[in-house]
Parts: C-alpha cells; structure tokens; sequence
C-alpha cells in the first residue's frame, strides 16, 4: 500500500472509530447503523453489509441493516447473507473471516454460499451484556480474499459498540413503553379511587369494584362479595354476594358456606386463584365457565371478600388482568373499610337518637305530673301552705322548668339530628309576634330594671315561616339578653325588610363576648366562663338549636359583640311569596 493510500485508510478508520463511538449515544439508531455499515463498507471494499439480531422471544434472525456498496438499503428482492455463518457465529460467540467461502470447507456445504455464490466473508458476533445477541456481517460475491486480519479487527470493534448501542436503545424502548403503562394504570387507579371514595354507601362500593374488574379485564361475567362470620342463625361463617354479573342474580340473600371449592382454593392459595373448566359445582354462581379468576379482597391481610370473573374463554386472563384485578381489590378494600365504618357510624347515631327519644319521652310523663302536683299544693286546692312551704315550693316549680327547657332543648336537637323535625310553615305578622314574646318576658326584665324598645319597622309584609319556631328562636335571644345584661341594662328589638327576607335584631348592652368565645358560639353545650354567664341558669343548646331553625327555613343567624359593650344577635326569616317590591 503506498503511503498516501495508508495516510487514507488511517483517516477513514479514525472516521469510523469516530461515528462508532457516537453510536451510545444517538436517539436516531437506525440512521447511524447505516452510516456506520456504509463507512465500514467503504474502508474494506466490501459489497454488502448486515446486521442481524436474534429475535429474545422466537430465536429467529431478524435484519436491521442491509446496506449495499452503493449506499442503498438492500430490499428483500435481493439476495441476502450467509445464514449458515451468521448463525454459526452466533452459536460460538467468534468472529469468522474467509478469503472464498465455496473453497471453506467449514462453509462451502451450506446453502447460502452456495446459492448466493458468496465468496469474501466476514462475521463478528454482537454480544451485549455477556451474551451474544446478533451479528454483524460484511461480504463481497465477487472477489477472492477481499478482507485482511485488519479489517475483521475493525468489524469486531465496530460490533462491540453496535451491541451496547442497540441493546441500549431496546431497554430504553422497554422502559419507556412500562413507563407509559404504568402511568396509564395509575391515572385509571386514580379515576378508580376518585368514584369508589366518593361513595359511603357499602353496596354502590361493591357494585362499581366489580364494574370495573369486568370492564377491564374483559370478563363476561364476575361477582363480588363479602366474608360474613358465623352468627345467629348461621352455622359457619359464609361469603354474602352483593352483585352478580353476567347470569341472573339468585336473590338479596345468596351466600355460599365458606367451605365452597372456590373459598377453599383462595384461602388455601393465600392469594388470586385461576381455574379452567369450571364446573357447576366450582362455578361461584353456578354456571359453568371456561376460566374463572378468583381474588381475595384482604384488609391488614385479613380475608374480607372476594372478587371472581368468568369467561367463556380459555386462555381469557392474562398475568396483567390478574394483577390489575389484585392491585382493584385492594383499593376496593379501603372503601369497603371506610363505607362499613360509615354504616357503623350511622348504626350508633341511630342508636342515641332512639335513646334520646325515649329519655325524654319518659322523663315528659313525670314532670308532667309533678308539675301537676306543684300547682295544685301552690293553689292551696290541697290546704293552706305556710310561707316556707311555699318558697320550697316555687324552687320545685322553677327547678321543674329548667328540665322541661333541657328535656324540650335534647328532644329538638335529636329531631333535627336524625331528620324528623317538621315545620309547619304559614303566614304570620312579624311585629305582632315580636309584640307577643316581649310581653310575656316584662316581668323578668322588670325584675331587673331592663328596658326593653321596640323599633318595630311599619307595614312590614307577612312573614312566611313556622310561627311557633320563631317565636322559639326570639324567646332565646331575648331571654340571653336579659340573662347575659346586668340590672338597669338595655334592650332593643328591631324589624326591618331586608330585600326579600324580614330581620330581626335583639341588641344588648350588656357583658359582651370575647374573641376567643365567639368562635366556639352555636356548638351545643357552649357557655362562656364569665362569671356573669355562670351565675345564670343554661344549658348551653339554645344558639346551637336557634341557628338550626333559623337555616333549616332558609333564614341566617349572625351576630355582632364587644366584650363589656353588648351583643346583637339577628336572624332573618322568608317573606310571604309574591309581597311587593317596593315596600
Ligand atoms: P345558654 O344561654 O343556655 O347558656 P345559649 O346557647 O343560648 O345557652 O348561649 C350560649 C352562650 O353564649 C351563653 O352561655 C353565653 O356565654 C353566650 N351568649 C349568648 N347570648 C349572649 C348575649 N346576649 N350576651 C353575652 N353572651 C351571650
């Protein structure tokens, strides 16, 4: 060679050193495998050159490069490599380089040489990760001894880089397509989780789970169900159905004994159970099925339920259904928790409500009576009572309306709580209503030396409400001012239109609120610690039971205070329909 031609083979080499080095770290594989073949071809006057790769799943080979002299993508129609020295490079993980591959004797028999008339061949193996995974192999039909020890040097490089590049580029394209999968998965579990938490109602729970379990794994049919213990009536415990899909459902009851093939296999298996050839009496509801796939639904690793879908398939569920179905029950089980911890909540709130009820119904019957009593000895009817007798008397009395306010205030708040609270709703005149409860209250103010003004707004509309409520709601504001306001205090009742509701106000001078007070305001049992509130009889329900009222007939109940200046406390009640605008 002279020495200008090696001057010129130095160059292309280094060039190709070069371009095979980029090969790591190129996105575009494809492109640069064909810019390599291409040089490689150039520098060891080559006519044609391949990649090949072994297929991981079939063993097959499988072209990615077929580049001819003229820098062109050989297609199918023309003749292809000598599989008989790809594979057997393959197979013992050498290079292979022949002069005349049909004067070989390790080749010449095979069937490519010979049919493709290949005569200059080199191979050198891909090998990624310890393991041979293609070839990469250059040859020339037509001339004799076309490639020296130097070329096939520089093909083994050349394959070193190839392989790392292209094994690269599939575990990049594996990854990229579990991590589209994955994110795909979790937004799905994310809709999942969105509907099962929305509801609180144990049945909806389990029929949505089981929706979406067929949905997704493409069952024909499934169910799902609860493990019940073995209580009254039942001898052991059992798994109830709630849903059934796919075939008739055999009733609100239908539960199978815990000892059922499919119960037994779950329980036995620890975990998902799949089951071909199901037959009547392995078949969850009966009907035989091709597959069936059993999940526990597990909480804490305790066994809660189970899911199963059928499919008149053989091969229906895949390892991917299987574990979308586990990753389902799982979440259903959170929910199921939280709907069966709801329904408990419910339980015991019905519970109180029905103690509450009772209490004090019968507490009524008593104080009804002893109040009876109290009058009648009161009246003298009975004989006449000296002053002591009398004064024990009217503190019997006065002790007796303190329980019936506690006995009316719990009796309310259970009404409310559990939804039984009716109003009766008409129209009634505002002002007269005002006028009414501050008369029946003049003596305890006077008692006090309060004042009490009314700043009544005239022709107000009617007010459309229960009036019985209202006349509740006031009596507690107005006996708060009072109570809440020292001796000589003022008190003003106001009423006014408020676009289309009717205000009343009650304003006092009295010992105010503090900050911190204020915010615990309208909680039941809430009384201040002033010494001022103390000293007075309370139970602390009534804001809580005024502030329902008022908003459960679509009025608001707010409030203004400074500690040691007075409080304003005002609700607003609904206006007769169809009262005029302009008042
Ligand atoms: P009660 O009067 O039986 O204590 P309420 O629910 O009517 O119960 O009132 C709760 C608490 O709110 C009272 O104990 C008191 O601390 C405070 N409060 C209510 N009204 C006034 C008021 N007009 N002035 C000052 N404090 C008040």
């Amino acid at each position: 060679m002279s020495e200008q031609a090696e001057t010129l083979q130095q160059e292309r080499l280094a060039a190709l050193y070069a371009l095979s080095a980029q090969l790591g770290m190129t996105l575009d594989l494809p492109l640069l495998l064909n810019q390599v073949m291409d040089a490689l071809v150039q520098l060891t006057s080559a006519e044609r050159a391949f990649v090949v790769l072994v297929d991981p799943l079939g063993g097959g080979l499988e072209t990615v490069v077929a580049r001819s002299v003229d820098q062109e993508t050989i297609g199918d129609a023309l003749p292809q490599f000598s599989h008989t020295i790809v594979e057997h490079v393959i197979k013992k993980g050498e290079p292979v380089l022949t002069g005349d591959a049909q004067e070989d004797e390790r080749f010449a028999t095979g069937e490519s040489v010979g049919s493709l008339s290949l005569r200059s061949i080199m191979c050198a193996p891909l090998r990624a990760r310890g393991k041979v995974v293609g070839a990469v192999i250059v040859d020339n039909r037509l001339k004799v001894g076309a490639f020296t020890r130097e070329d096939l040097q520089l093909l083994i490089a050349f394959g070193t880089q190839a392989a790392i590049a292209i094994e690269n580029a599939r575990l990049f394209q594996q990854t990229d397509e579990a991590l589209a999968r994955r994110v795909d998965e979790l937004t799905l579990f994310q809709r999942i989780d969105l509907q099962l938490n929305r509801s609180l109602d144990l049945g909806e729970v389990l029929d949505l789970a089981l929706e979406w379990a067929i949905a997704l794994t493409g069952a024909d049919g499934g169910s799902i169900g609860l493990l019940q213990p073995g209580g009254a009536g039942q001898d052991c415990p059992s798994l109830q159905l709630y849903a059934l899909r796919g075939s008739a459902l055999p009733g609100p009851e239908y539960s199978l004994p815990v000892t059922h093939p499919v119960l037994s296999a779950v329980a036995e298996h620890g975990g998902s159970v799949l089951t071909h050839d199901v037959t009547v009496s392995s078949a969850i509801d009966g009907s035989p099925a091709a597959t069936q796939l059993a999940v526990a639904i597990r909480s804490d690793g305790a066994p809660l339920g189970l899911i199963t879908l059928e499919s008149q398939h053989d091969h229906a569920f895949t390892e991917e259904d299987i574990l979308f179905a586990e990753r389902l029950a799982d979440r259903a089980a959170v929910a199921i928790a939280k709907a069966r911890l709801y329904e408990q909540v419910l339980q015991a709130n019905r519970a109180k409500s029905e103690f509450i009820s009772l209490v004090t119904h019968e507490l009524r019957i008593p104080m009804t009576s002893i109040r009876g009593y109290a009058d009648l000895l009161l009246a003298e009817l009975a004989g006449p009572l000296s002053d002591s007798q009398k004064q024990f008397l009217k503190t019997i009395r006065r002790n007796l309306d303190r329980m019936a306010v506690l006995v009316g205030d719990l009796a309310d708040i259970n009404r409310m709580e559990s939804g039984r609270m009716t109003f009766e709703l008409g129209e009634f005149d505002l002002n007269q209503l005002v006028e009414e409860v501050a008369r029946d209250l003049a003596d305890a103010l006077d008692a006090r030396q309060q004042t009490l003004t009314l700043a009544l707004a005239p022709l107000l509309p009617a007010a459309y409400a229960d009036r019985t409520r209202i006349v509740q709601v006031l009596e507690n504001l107005l006996d708060n001012a009072h109570k809440y306001t020292p001796e000589g205090g003022a008190i003003t009742v106001w009423t006014q239109r408020v676009g289309d509701r009717l205000e009343v106000a009650v304003s006092d001078n009295g010992i105010g609120i503090s900050p911190e007070d204020q915010a615990r305001l309208f909680t039941q049992f809430f009384r201040s610690d002033h010494d001022a509130v103390r000293a007075q009889n309370g139970w602390g329900l009534g804001l809580s039971i005024a502030r329902k009222l008022v908003e459960a007939q679509g009025g608001q109940i707010e409030f203004n205070s400074v500690l040691g200046e007075g409080s304003t406390f005002s609700f607003t009640v609904p206006l007769v329909e169809g009262a005029s605008d302009d008042r």
